[in-house]
């Protein structure tokens, strides 16, 4: 029996599908390369923007003649397509699916199977995690224990913000923070599997902890990162995503503190007008976000910042744009993911604001922030030229080994050594805007 797991999106979605294929595994099946050779095809969706939503229902239209000639086939559907509630409308308009399963939670889908014949196992599992919704015990699927370095642990399930345009709140649900001692059990499971970097995951990560209980005047997510820190064999901590308004000094300290916590931080503007930031409801201006990243390039030497953009919200005038160009090109961050504006079911932007930025306008909003970025982040990548970084080896493409620095800068080099999954130091050769080449000395 096979498996075979489609997944689009966010990390979330790969820490989903990642626990999808060890419990897949628990209950015996093996992982299949092609969704024609799987007996089970999951997809895992996104419905975060329209582009991602319609390559899911192009996936699913593929499946269609798959499941006619091969009826035995499982077919299911994950993820923020399915949301938390009622999938009926799903179930009517795409009746070659047998079986929905929301965000994080397999459940249906291990109820599904154990239904059909592999009862024991998928009965055990789904008692024992039927309270968190998660499954256990947090084993990599076979296919990576021993060649997965880094891995995505979820801190935050949730989003309880509710920025006007954002549909993820409606899909996976309201903010749950999962209890430390489980993400910590998940993290220790991953590193005795040969894991070295953890990356924490939260749609507002560093909302950790604020649901449960706690010390008072104490940022949660430093508590959690401390305890992190203590695990033997993890040589890598990063967390994601800040939201600017949660950005504390206390853990903007613990970053620079904790040598494993690496010096990057992911923390999305959106926009930089104030007017536009109001209207999508995200509780900071233009200016509280340049006070932050002031404090966190004094607190924590040689931070690296990545951050998100929205062009062409509903209204964004000219003069709004210009506003967030000028503070792109102020603030000189190490990265900035571009998307245009894509109206969403449910969200109060999709029903209160027009969509009146015509699309050829959006795009080319797009792009110019994208070649300022593209300048701005080969202006800075430049400067490592010369000098020598810390590389965390996770992987190999044509002949090259590739890793990530501290500042998850993406680093080539050729070297004849197996260097999988160690640190290594790497003397930058060249520079591009989104990757770097460098050598090791030895070939
Ligand atoms: S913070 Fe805003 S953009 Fe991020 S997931 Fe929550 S609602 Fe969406």
């Amino acid at each position: 029996m096979r498996y075979h797991i489609w997944t689009i999106g966010c990390q979330m979605n790969e820490a989903d599908s990642r626990r999808l294929a060890a419990a897949l595994e628990q209950l015996g099946y093996e992982p299949a390369a092609r969704a024609e050779d799987a007996d089970v095809i999951v997809l895992n969706t996104c419905v975060v923007r329209q582009q991602a939503e319609d390559k899911v229902y192009g996936r699913l239209s593929s499946l269609r003649p798959l499941k006619a000639r091969r009826p035995d086939t499982v077919i299911g559907l994950m993820g923020c397509l399915v949301g938390r509630r009622n999938s009926e409308h799903l179930r009517e308009r795409f009746p070659w699916v047998d079986v929905f399963a929301p965000p994080s939670d397999p459940t249906p889908l291990l109820d599904h199977l154990a239904e059909r014949g592999l009862a024991e196992m998928g009965r055990a599992l789904r008692a024992e995690d039927a309270a968190r919704r998660i499954p256990g015990p947090f084993l990599l699927s076979c296919q990576a224990q021993g060649s997965q370095v880094t891995a995505y642990v979820p801190a935050v399930l949730g989003c309880s913000h509710a920025c006007t345009y954002c549909i993820i709140p409606y899909r996976r649900g309201p903010e749950r923070s999962r209890p430390a001692d489980e993400t910590l059990a998940e993290a220790r499971a991953l590193v005795a599997q040969g894991v070295k970097e953890i990356t924490l995951l939260g749609q507002i990560v560093d909302r950790y902890g604020y649901d449960l209980p706690r010390q008072e005047n104490r940022t949660p997510l430093v508590g959690l990162l401390e305890q992190l820190h203590e695990i033997e064999g993890l040589e890598r901590i990063r967390f994601l995503t800040s939201h600017p308004s949660w950005m504390t000094d206390e853990l903007l300290e613990a970053a620079a503190r904790l040598p494993k916590v690496c010096e990057h931080l992911e923390v999305p503007v959106q926009a930089g007008d104030d007017e536009i930031l109001a209207r999508m409801r995200r509780g900071y201006t233009a200016d509280d976000y340049r006070r932050l990243i002031a404090r966190a390039r004094a607190i924590v030497p040689g931070v690296s910042i990545a951050t998100d953009i929205i062009v062409g919200f509903p209204g964004e005038t000219e003069a709004q744009f210009q506003r967030t160009y000028d503070l792109l090109t102020e603030l000189r961050l190490d990265k900035a993911h571009i998307a245009r504006y894509s109206p969403r079911p449910q969200t109060l932007a999709a029903r209160r604001y027009p969509d009146d930025v015509p699309p050829e306008e959006k795009e080319r909003r797009r792009k110019v922030l994208d070649e300022l970025q593209a300048r701005i982040a080969g202006e800075i990548n430049a400067r490592l030229v010369g000098q020598t970084v810390e590389v965390l080896v996770e992987g190999k493409k044509k002949n090259r080994w590739w890793g990530r620095t501290r500042t998850d800068k993406l680093v080539f080099f050729e070297d004849a050594r197996d260097l999988l999954g160690q640190q290594v130091p790497v003397r930058i050769t060249w520079a591009g805007p989104w990757s770097l080449i460098g050598e090791t000395g030895s070939r």
